[in-house]
């Protein structure tokens, strides 16, 4: 039981938070620092080991010029240097007259309105061998497949570089916890991998320097701190901030919690991907181990080219999905045609669906009807779900949770049962609801934690302070009544799926009211009114819906077929949609959308048309269009998407894939291809028109 309040223990993150990691006033003894004021004419502080690396005392440093610790040749180079590159400037092979005459690498940052240089030696230096190194594990790095095999051999790449006893790489989760993902290690080193770091290891000040100076090398641990001279620089005042450098001095804090957790060195590499601090991967040394900067910067190559590769996987893979998801409407659209009920589409597609959204159980609350395949809740308790969705959600749009047990659902819907759930609206119209829903069955999971969480703070003197841990024994925790979650591409594709879906369900309504005409005339002329209104337009847009669009589309490829015209399509999605959203909320992205329409309407020619494909897809319909005519009209398109002001948003651009009817071709095909070369738009820098060949 925790002994401490929750205000106690903010506060004690928070002075945490705060401690002053970046100004230590010292430096580590692995090189040695000569402060400058802008110009470069003066020296402000230096380290106090300066007599052994450059053979020049410290008072006498700071009473000569700049030239006389750091040499004419270097101090040119560095001006000349800092007037083109506003970042940390390196100049390698340095040869200091003053010096040993050792080969150095001077590390140049701007910090306050001075300049501070960190001298390091540059080791026994074997630049073939790194390079060797780098390309090997490059080569290796690009080869793999899946994300486990690719940390994998980012760690072996990195361990053959430093020769560090562990190393591992971690990544975060939403609450900033890190979890190992693959490590390597020398003979006789515990392994660490599964393991979670609680996200107090890492303090929030501590990430922030990870995003301005991604490595940080810290060789011997418990090595003295050398400090600056004088200690404050004399012209501010202020403190020296060396965020920017390899040498900063390592805090207490950080210190003891190496200490405690039996390790001498360490070289952290921080790994961004395009969310930002992705991860680290973390090098122990269990005797202190000096590492040549040029190793230093080849492990951070190498995390780099890693975390490129992994976008690249995740990339594919959310691209195989999409195109699973394709076919499966594709699938739909077929049995369209059949009219079959709703209950029936589920029958007959439900156990797709569950392979495709790694789901247990399907289930459809649409009308009366209650459909179910696989394992999930009783017809009741579904219907009693849906009346609770249509309730609770102020418009029809998805909804999901991989914890069931902690939303009011819960009470319905035991554990055992299903802990996960993703459902879309079949949106017919308003007072038509019905429901897909996706269940998951629990995912039991046991984490192993580098020691408890909840063991870090501490009190001292009377006051609750965050204290590195001195425990690192594994601590098991169980985690229960979770799912795996929903990933975005997925709740994205189960919506259209419900489109799609209700679409059909609604035709085959229709149908079946038709044939049997004595059913009631109220019921038929309701059910037509709103097949006309599902037929024609799309209620936000205004253009027509994906309906209407199929079907055109496929009159247009039977008449092409028929008498041999030419046919062509574009499929556009709207470029960062999502960050108009985010930014501006869905009522100025429904707006958005609905201006992009209008103007794309405007700007086709009388015989073209243009359809809502789903969410911020858009297909235009070319008749008798080749391949040049057609990109000719996605030039067109995409300059007067580009001249329209679209209010607080400003600009907007689209993605254009383009695809021209080859005949015996199916629709399902043809829009394929237009969907490749839309996403090789996307890849290739987005605001342009691709065409498949
Ligand atoms: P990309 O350039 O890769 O296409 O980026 P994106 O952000 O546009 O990509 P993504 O497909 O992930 O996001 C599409 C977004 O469109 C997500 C979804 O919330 C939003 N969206 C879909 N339909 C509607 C709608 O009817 N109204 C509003 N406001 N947003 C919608
Ligand atoms: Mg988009
Ligand atoms: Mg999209």
């Amino acid at each position: 039981m925790p002994t401490y309040s929750e205000e106690e223990l903010t506060e004690a993150l928070a002075e945490c938070a705060r401690e002053p990691v970046h100004i230590p006033g010292a430096i580590q003894p692995t090189g040695c620092l000569v402060s400058l004021n802008a110009d470069l004419s003066r020296v402000l502080q230096v380290s106090s080991n300066l007599q052994e690396l450059l053979g020049i005392s410290v008072d006498e440093a700071l009473s000569h010029p700049p030239a006389h610790c750091l040499g004419e040749a270097l101090l040119t180079r560095l001006d000349s240097r800092l007037a083109a590159d506003a970042g940390t400037i390196v100049l390698d092979d340095v040869q200091l007259s003053a010096g040993t005459g050792e080969r150095c690498r001077a590390t140049a940052y701007r910090s306050g309105s001075g300049v501070v240089v960190e001298i390091e030696s540059l080791g026994l230096l074997d630049e073939l061998e790194i390079l060797a190194t780098v390309s090997h594990w490059q080569t290796r790095l690009a080869a793999q497949d899946s994300e486990a095999e690719l940390l994998q051999a980012l760690v072996e790449g990195v361990r053959a570089l430093t020769q560090y006893d562990r190393v591992m790489v971690y990544s975060f989760d939403a609450e900033w916890n890190g979890q190992v993902k693959a490590e390597c290690l020398s003979e006789g080193i515990d392994s660490l991998l599964g393991h979670r770091f609680p996200a107090s290891d890492i303090p929030s000040q501590v990430r922030a320097l990870y995003d301005i100076n991604p490595v940080r090398s810290i060789p011997d641990a418990q090595a003295k701190a050398l400090p600056l001279r004088p200690e404050r620089c004399p012209l501010s005042g202020e403190p020296l901030d060396l965020s920017m450098g390899n040498l900063r001095a390592v805090s207490p804090v950080h210190q003891e919690y190496l200490h405690n957790m039996g390790v001498a060195g360490s070289l952290s590499v921080a790994i961004h991907g395009d969310k930002g601090l992705w991860g680290l991967v973390a090098c122990h040394a269990m005797t202190p181990r000096t590492l040549s900067p040029a190793s230093r910067d080849a492990a951070h190559l190498l995390a780099q080219m890693a975390i490129q590769r992994l976008q690249r996987l995740r990339l594919m893979s959310q691209q195989r999905f999409r195109q699973r998801v394709q076919e499966t409407r594709g699938l739909l659209f077929e049995t369209r045609k059949e009219l079959l009920v709703a209950s029936d589409l589920v029958q007959r597609h439900g156990h797709d669906w569950l392979t495709l959204f790694r789901a247990s159980g399907v289930g459809m609350v649409y009308a009366d009807t209650v459909s179910r395949v696989g394992n999930l809740p009783d017809a009741d308790t579904l219907k009693k779900v849906a009346a609770w969705l249509g309730e609770s959600q102020s418009r029809a749009i998805a909804w999901h949770s991989d914890a069931l047990g902690e939303t009011p659902l819960g009470e319905w819907i035991p554990p055992q049962c299903s802990c996960g759930l993703l459902a879309v609206p079949l949106s017919v119209d308003v007072d038509r609801q019905g429901w897909l829903m996706l269940f998951r069955d629990e995912q039991p999971e046991t984490s192993l934690w580098a020691g408890r969480p909840e063991d870090v703070p501490r009190m001292k003197d009377g006051r609750l302070v965050m204290s590195p841990r001195r425990s690192f024994e594994v601590w098991q925790q169980e985690l229960t009544g979770h799912s795996a979650p929903w990933q975005e591409v997925e709740v994205l594709a189960a919506q259209d799926l419900g489109e799609d879906l209700a679409i059909a369900a609604s035709a085959s309504e229709i149908f079946n009211l038709n044939e049997t005409l004595y059913q009631e005339r109220k019921a038929l002329a309701e059910a037509n009114r709103r097949l006309e209104r599902l037929a024609l337009t799309d209620p936000l847009t205004q253009i027509w819906n994906r309906y209407r669009t199929e079907m055109a589309l496929e009159a247009e490829l039977n008449a092409a077929a028929r008498y041999g015209r030419d046919v062509s399509i574009l499929l556009f999605d709207i470029d960062h949609f999502k960050l108009v959203n985010d930014c501006f909320g869905h009522e100025v992205g429904d707006r958005v959308l609905t201006l992009l329409a209008q103007t794309v309407w405007k700007a086709l020619r009388s015989c073209d048309a243009v359809g809502r494909w789903g969410g911020e897809e858009f297909l235009v319909l070319c008749p008798g269009c080749t391949g040049e005519d057609v990109m000719g009209l996605a030039s067109r398109l995409l300059k007067a998407v580009s001249e329209v002001d679209f209010e607080e948003v400003g600009q907007v651009t689209i993605s254009i894939g383009a695809a021209c009817w080859k005949p015996g071709e199916s629709q399902t095909d043809l829009i394929r291809r237009a969907d490749k070369a839309m996403y090789q738009a996307k890849q290739d820098g987005r605001n342009r028109a691709e065409k498949s060949e």
